[in-house]
């Protein structure tokens, strides 16, 4: 006689809550059998089912086992209400028939989806290898690039001062070399630096994984730290023009954070958006406090994120197909962000980045003030 919509309802709830599956406890004789494929016609006014709830007061149910060889998938349950009823044994086979039937279209279907399921999980760890691959690429060459300049460097300037050769130059000749030093040492200390930073990365990145990157947390000024991450990106490019916003003088902008760390993401966000913009536009900084966090942006006149990447730039390894560095050097292998996010969150923070394709982008992230905090 069908059920309302709202006893279908009740109906979900009581079998979500029901807290025994078939086979647990009951009676075992009865679950074997019921598993070897033998209907039961249950009487539900006697022991042990009068116990049960039944909100339809049903007297007599039929109950077919969905069985896939030997396994109970399901249990398919007739009644005719509070109406007694006799189950006749056209009723008992067409049931047991339909129960057959049904046991099997359900298990295509689990089929079916389980099939789904693994071709998605082919298509993901394809997807992973590729970008472990492309990864192991990029970080080889990355990291062999400053070693070769400092290689260069190294042999360059021992060929210059070897002690066979000096002792028949001239004065003037030797000041020529000593004075071209100077650049060679620049490079020699911008390779070596970017060559630290990568390893630093990689460090990092494997102390996220193994939860073992270590915060020391303390009272610190957020302005200050800001400040310091600005004036050094200037000092390496002093060409870029960087502005930088700071709250009002007397603001007070402490949070409780470990000051290396959160430096090292302002600094990231400030790379970042200094070699995908081009050189001759400014990137501007600045920090402001919101009720009772601070919030950190960096701005750029760069490419711009499609909408489509802006959440998965944070994953590990991951880079946006089509963006190119624009300034400076290095390339960068997809690491920083995902640190940056660890360690904001880590802090009770969140990190964001507004941005669309031609108009820039605006990374930002936020921390709690420390008597908030
Ligand atoms: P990477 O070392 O590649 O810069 P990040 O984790 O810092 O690694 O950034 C991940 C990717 O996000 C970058 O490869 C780039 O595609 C994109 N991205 C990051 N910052 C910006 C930005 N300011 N403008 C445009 N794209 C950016």
């Amino acid at each position: 006689m069908g059920l309302a919509p709202e006893q279908v309802a009740q109906w979900w709830a009581e079998q979500v809550a029901q807290p025994q599956r078939f086979g647990e406890g009951g009676d075992p004789e009865q679950t074997a059998r019921f598993a070897a494929g033998e209907l039961f016609v249950l009487d539900l006014t006697q022991p042990p089912y009068d116990a049960l709830p039944n909100p339809y007061g049903v007297t007599t149910m039929l109950a077919a086992p969905l069985r896939v060889a030997e396994r109970v998938v399901g249990i398919l349950t007739l009644d005719h209400s509070g109406e007694p009823h006799h189950y006749t044994e056209e009723e008992l086979a067409l049931a047991g028939a339909v129960a057959r039937l049904e046991a099997f279209v359900i298990e295509r279907e689990r089929l079916l989806e389980e099939r789904a399921a693994a071709r998605a999980d082919a298509l993901a760890l394809a997807a992973a290898n590729r970008r472990m691959d492309e990864f192991l690429g990029i970080a080889t060459h990355e990291l062999k690039t400053p070693v070769t300049v400092l290689q260069a460097n190294v042999q360059l300037l021992a060929r210059r001062f070897a002690p066979a050769a000096l002792e028949r130059r001239s004065a003037e000749d030797l000041a020529r070399a000593v004075a071209s030093i100077q650049p060679l040492l620049a490079t020699s200390e911008r390779s070596a630096r970017r060559l630290s930073r990568l390893v630093d990365d990689l460090l990092d990145v494997s102390r996220i994984r193994e939860g073992h990157l270590e915060l020391v947390p303390e009272p610190c000024d957020l302005a200050a730290i800001v400040r310091e991450a600005v004036e050094e990106q200037q000092h390496l490019q002093p060409d870029r023009v960087i502005q930088l916003t700071l709250p009002a003088a007397g603001t007070d902008v402490t949070v409780a954070a470990d000051a290396e760390r959160i430096g090292q993401v302002v600094t990231n966000y400030l790379t970042n958006a200094l070699k995908y913009s081009p050189a001759d536009r400014p990137v501007a900084v600045s920090l402001a406090v919101e009720e009772a966090r601070a919030r950190v942006s960096v701005r750029d006149e760069g490419t711009g994120i499609p909408a489509a990447e802006q959440d998965q730039i944070w994953e590990l390894f991951h880079r946006v197909p089509g963006i190119e560095v624009q300034s400076g050097s290095g390339v960068g292998l997809g690491l920083g962000l995902h640190i940056s996010r660890e360690i904001v969150e880590r802090h009770g923070g969140a990190v964001g980045v507004a941005s669309a394709v031609g108009a820039g982008s605006t990374f930002w992230f936020t921390l709690p003030l420390a008597d908030a905090a």
